[in-house]
């Protein structure tokens, strides 16, 4: 405690003051000369001036001093505390005499021995010296300071002014932050603009492989490193992300990249996200916070699930809501074919069709407000504009409330798309054409008529006429060859107009809009018939064939696909009824004929069992004598409320509900039983000849029936003759051929009616056990004088003749067609001149008025 601060009351001049006093006091006689004591009185004047300047410099220097909110200290040279100002006494909560006048280490109680040394050596350079320690209050707490010491020098005695910041709060917030970033597993490192390091965290040190005593910059040279980016391609140095963040002063989050260790050969990924530093002027960063964390073993999982993924072909997405980022790995991107926005989670399928689009828009905003998945089929457009298909599950993350990301699977289901496609299409498609099928026009049909919009929908109905006889005369190759070019002419004449299907053997259907172009139903019906005009060829044979075509539309003739077809059906059969190679559209008029069939065929069903129907029976005679030599048996529908109706009027009606083969059987049944009672009665008629339906040969075994009437009424064969058109031999019933066989064995009667009407090949009539021909009486209506109905009958009775087959005129009205029948040859005729069909006891009677005994006259 050598020196202290001066007191003003102990300062030499305050002693000199105090002897000045003294002498003045004992010079008060005026022992003194004058002069003397004015000279003293001055001198003593100046001290007090001098002091009084002193003691208010103390108190500036005192006040200055307790103004100073830190503790501030005056030391000496060897660390004794000279001074102390009211905010150290309020620090260090002891009074200042405590202090003052102690060596320093009073207060620094942890500092070394030899802590000066560096003080000195800072303060002799001139330079402040910087330190944080520990203080101790009195009751020996301890706080923080950084101590910044100066040095000044005092009377040639070199002394120093210390003063303590208190860093108790500064710390208090520091070291939470350093106990965070000393915990954390994030690595933190400080670069400056030079790439120094300034400082790293622990878990950066653990990152980078250094040892804790080691220099984490000497590690980190560029040149011992190569930097890859997540993908694996090498990135410069210009595009790290720590020198981006730097050179564009913005923040470069969660970039992945590989960080290969040459001199270890170590590879480690990283996720790393800088924070450039600002700090002079705001727009120039000093520093950048590298902050990052280890990812290699999340990137190798993510390496092997992507293998997986990609082995599978099935990608993953992430949509965060909260950022608004659509993630997608590779696989995903694959099947994509593209890097779609990844703003947008709609982004994934852009250029999708609007309602797939609008689909997975739905999904999500159903996820999102009720959690749980959703699993669609979408459609995208490629790049490449390829449409492609992608299966698309969604799944909210169940462990967030939020729903802030939704995570899925992507796969590709392209080929099976195509595949179910080619399958649907193979379903839909008529082989043979390659036109759609039945069942696919009826579906778009349906689906067309279905919406509200497209309520005009027209059906053209083609039928091909004289299709079976070409198919029976030149054989299924060739018709099958037929009905390919015809659908190729009708689909050169629709020309992308409408929807064309083969609707079954030789039917096609096209349907079209006509609502902008009413007349184009019509216009595409004159244009297949007119494609199809020109001959076909095959095998160095040429022939025709012509179509009839209905048409109907919607929704006056239909609003369901079913009726305008059968309307369109019905149109074309009146045209094909009216004339061959003509279309011909619905109308009411056929509406209605179409109403009475409709009628008809649900009162016809129930004709045979309420016993609505009997048979009369037309004699046919011989035409020199005019004698009967057996009966047609021809059947009239009694009905209560239609009166009579003749068989013009049902039976084709009959056949096509296939009522006919019911029908049929009652008439062969009663014939049959009519014939058994005749004889029975001694009537000597040998034969009664039965209409039969080609039908009753499709539907069942007709031999079979035959066989078993004749038993059962005790005929012989020869009882009963069929009659049947040629319309039999065209359809070509599988067991046609063995009917007739074995019906000839039984020794009934085979007679092709209305011959010279239908297909009349005559290759048939070669081929088939047939007794006899029906010269049709269309023909025989002109004879004498129609030349060509004249020329009809010459060949038919020629033919007759040359096959050996029996020959009957039908329809034989007159006396000039009796004579001229004969001249021709022909046999046995049939028509009014002779008789009507009759009942039965008026036949009996005829046949006893002319004298009948049993077993008579024969054919
Ligand atoms: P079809 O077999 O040619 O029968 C002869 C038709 O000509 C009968 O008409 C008969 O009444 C009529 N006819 C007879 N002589 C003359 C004549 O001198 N002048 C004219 N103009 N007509 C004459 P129908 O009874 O109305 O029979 C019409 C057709 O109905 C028959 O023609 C036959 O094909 C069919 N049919 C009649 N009965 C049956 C049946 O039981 N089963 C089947 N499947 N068809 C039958
Ligand atoms: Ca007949
Ligand atoms: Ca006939």
């Amino acid at each position: 405690m050598t020196e202290r601060w001066p007191d003003p009351a102990q300062s030499p001049a305050a002693d000199l003051l105090r002897t000045l006093d003294a002498l003045e006091r004992a010079s008060d006689d005026a022992a003194l000369p004058e002069a003397t004591r004015t000279l003293l009185g001055q001198a003593r004047d100046a001290l007090l001036a001098t002091l009084e300047e002193t003691e208010s410099e103390r108190q500036r220097y005192r006040a200055l001093l307790d103004a100073v909110p830190d503790p501030v200290s005056i030391i000496a040279w060897d660390g004794t505390v000279l001074d102390l100002n009211t905010a150290g006494v309020a620090a260090y909560r002891r009074p200042r005499e405590e202090i003052v006048g102690k060596p320093i280490e009073v207060l620094n109680p942890d500092l070394p021995k030899d802590h000066l040394g560096p003080v000195w050596a800072a303060l002799n350079r001139g330079e402040t010296y910087v330190v944080e320690v520990t203080n101790m209050r009195a009751d020996g707490s301890r706080f923080p300071v950084e101590v910044h010491t100066a040095g000044f020098e005092y009377r040639g005695d070199k002394r120093m002014v210390a003063v303590a910041r208190d860093l108790s709060q500064r710390w208090q917030a520091e070291s939470r932050y350093r106990l965070l970033l000393e915990s954390i597993d994030v690595g933190v490192i400080l670069f400056d603009r030079e790439m120094h390091v300034i400082s790293a965290n622990p878990a950066a040190y653990r990152a980078i492989g250094a040892e804790p005593g080691q220099s984490v910059q000497n590690l980190l040279r560029p040149g011992d490193w190569k930097v890859v980016d997540a993908r694996g391609r090498p990135l410069s140095f210009r595009d790290w992300p720590t020198t981006q963040a730097l050179d564009y002063g913005q923040v470069i989050s969660n970039t992945v990249i590989g960080l290969y260790y040459i001199p270890d050969q170590r590879m480690s990924w990283i996720s790393v996200t800088n924070v450039p530093v600002f700090e002079t002027d705001g727009v120039t960063p000093e520093y950048v916070f590298a902050m990052f964390s280890d990812v290699t073993t999340l990137k190798r999982d993510n390496v092997l699930f992507d293998r997986a993924q990609g082995l599978a072909h099935i990608g993953g997405w992430e949509w965060d809501r909260g950022r608004q980022r659509l993630y997608l790995t590779h696989e995903a991107q694959r099947i994509l074919g593209r890097e779609p926005s990844p703003q947008s989670v709609d982004a994934l399928i852009a250029g999708a069709p609007a309602s797939d689009r609008a689909r997975l828009r739905t999904a999500i905003d159903r996820l999102i407000e009720s959690g749980g998945s959703f699993d669609l089929e979408l459609q995208y457009m490629r790049d490449d504009q390829q449409p492609c298909w992608v299966r698309m599950i969604g799944e909210a993350d169940t462990a967030d409330p939020g729903v802030s990301r939704i995570v899925g699977t992507l796969q590709d289901i392209t080929e099976r798309k195509h595949a179910e496609e080619s399958l649907r299409v193979q379903a839909r498609t008529d082989p043979l054409t390659g036109l759609l099928n039945r069942d696919a026009i009826l579906v778009e049909l349906d689906r067309r008529m279905q919406d509200p919009a497209n309520t005009e929908v027209a059906v053209l109905y083609i039928d091909l006429d004289r299709f079976k006889v070409i198919n029976d005369v030149l054989g299924h190759a060739a018709g099958d060859e037929l009905l390919a070019s015809a659908a190729q002419r009708i689909s050169t004449a629709v020309d992308g107009e409408g929807l064309i299907a083969r609707f079954g053997g030789d039917e096609f259907l096209v349907a079209c809009q006509y609502a902008d172009a009413p007349e184009r139903p019509e216009r595409i019906a004159a244009a297949i018939l007119q494609a199809l005009s020109e001959s076909f060829r095959f095998d160095n044979e040429e022939f025709t064939i012509t179509a009839s075509i209905g048409i109907a539309r919607s929704p006056d003739d239909g609003v369901r696909p079913q009726s305008l077809i059968q309307n369109a059906d019905a149109a074309m059969y009146d045209s094909k009824r009216r004339s061959r190679n003509a279309w011909q559209a619905f109308t009411p008029a056929l509406a209605q004929t179409q109403a009475d069939r409709l009628w008809m065929e649900t009162h016809l069903r129930r004709a045979a069992d309420n016993g609505e129907f009997h048979l009369v029976y037309q004699p046919q005679v011989d035409l020199q004598s005019g004698r009967i030599v057996s009966a047609e048996a021809l059947i009239r529908w009694q009905n209560h409320l239609l009166g009579e109706l003749r068989p013009d009027r049902f039976i084709s009606h009959a056949e096509t509900t296939g009522d006919i083969v019911r029908i049929g059987g009652w008439v062969l049944r009663e014939a049959c039983r009519q014939a058994a009672d005749w004889r029975n009665a001694g009537l000597g008629i040998v034969r009664v000849a039965v209409n039969v339906s080609y039908r009753q040969f499709v539907g069942e075994d007709l031999a079979d029936t035959v066989r078993r009437l004749l038993g059962e009424f005790g005929l012989p064969g020869e009882a009963l003759e069929l009659e049947f058109t040629e319309r039999v031999l065209i359809e070509d019933a599988p067991d046609t051929l063995r009917n007739f066989a074995e019906l000839r064995e039984m020794g009934v009667m085979l007679t092709i009616d209305d011959f010279g009407e239908g297909y009349s090949a005559l290759n048939y009539l070669r081929r088939l056990p047939i007794h006899g021909l029906k010269l049709s009486q269309l023909f025989v209506e002109g004879v004498p004088h129609n030349h060509s109905d004249v020329a009809v009958c010459q060949a038919v009775s020629g033919i007759a003749s040359s096959l050996g087959l029996g020959l009957v005129a039908e329809g034989v009205e007159s006396e000039a067609q009796r004579q001229f029948l004969l001249r021709l040859g022909v046999p046995v005729g049939q028509g009014f001149l002779f008789a009507p069909g009759l009942k039965p006891d008026e036949f009996a009677r005829r046949l006893l008025q002319e004298g009948y005994r049993p077993a008579a006259a024969a054919h």
